[in-house]
């Protein structure tokens, strides 16, 4: 069976923890899974890497995890904490020129319609002041085959949005969702490590709280449920002693194993 890591280069909410001028305890917090840069994760197998969105952080997290290539860029939707790093994949493109490739970024239609807007010059042909990102849009509405992965979008509802969560083997990465919809759940079948959004425990319009993930958590049934883009509601070491067995917050830098075929 084909094995990966996964590495999360991001577990906060849109603006990170600790936020700019902020005093509660979890931004106050010493410990060091208190402090959370944007949601993002990394998967590595055979000297193969690709992530999950690029945000503001990016290029922070590229550097710790010193990461010198990258195959491929999913993206789930086109808010500024999933995307605005896009512009730091640069370094990661020299490599390509040389050979005439592209690095190749994945998103469903409207995602990539924002992405061409919101970086406008990195995706016209004709501009010509250089240094721009060597990558290629493709947009994708169903299954696809990425080098030897088959990766799964599953639609899921960030408020009245359907953006995309990726399933790639036994791997679930499902991020800003309120709800997941029925028909998407039986693309979750026999997921065993599912990363789910839960910001805080409070109602919040377009995530999800804590109560609403244990939920579906019970039913997606993985064997191991990360809770990620977590807001500065809910302190690392507190929020893990009031959850199950097999349910934790994510953390950035956490590494597992994952299992890349069904
Ligand atoms: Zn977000
Ligand atoms: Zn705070
Ligand atoms: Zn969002």
């Amino acid at each position: 069976m084909k094995r990966g890591t996964i590495t999360v280069l991001g577990s906060a909410t849109s603006m990170g923890i600790p936020t700019i001028g902020c005093e509660c305890a979890t931004c106050l917090s010493t410990d060091p899974k208190d402090r959370r840069s944007r949601p993002s994760v990394m998967l590595n197998w055979a000297n193969r890497c690709i992530v999950i969105d690029t945000g503001p952080d990016f290029r922070q997290q590229a550097l710790r995890e010193h990461v010198r290539h990258l195959d491929a860029v999913l993206y789930t939707h086109a808010h500024a904490d999933h995307i605005l790093g896009l512009d730091d994949l640069r370094p990661l493109t020299y490599d390509r020129s040389n050979s005439g490739t592209r690095l190749p970024l994945y998103a469903r239609a409207n995602t990539a319609r924002h992405l061409r807007n919101v970086f406008q010059y990195v995706f016209d042909e004709s501009y010509k002041y250089g240094g721009t990102a060597k990558v290629t849009l493709n947009e994708i509405d169903g299954p696809f085959d990425l080098l030897d992965l088959r990766v799964v979008p599953v639609p899921i509802l960030h408020g009245d949005a359907e953006i995309y969560g990726y399933r790639i083997g036994r791997f679930a990465y499902l991020t800003d969702f309120s709800t997941i919809p029925e028909a998407s759940l039986p693309l979750l079948a026999g997921v065993e490590v599912v990363f789910l959004d839960a910001l805080r425990h409070t109602f919040h319009p377009t995530h999800s709280t804590v109560a609403n993930s244990l939920q579906v958590a019970a039913r997606i049934g993985a064997r191991q449920t990360f809770f990620t883009h977590i807001g500065h509601d809910l302190p690392h070491a507190a929020t893990n002693r009031s959850l199950p067995l097999g349910v934790e917050l994510a953390w950035d830098g956490l590494r597992l194993d994952v299992e890349l075929e069904d």
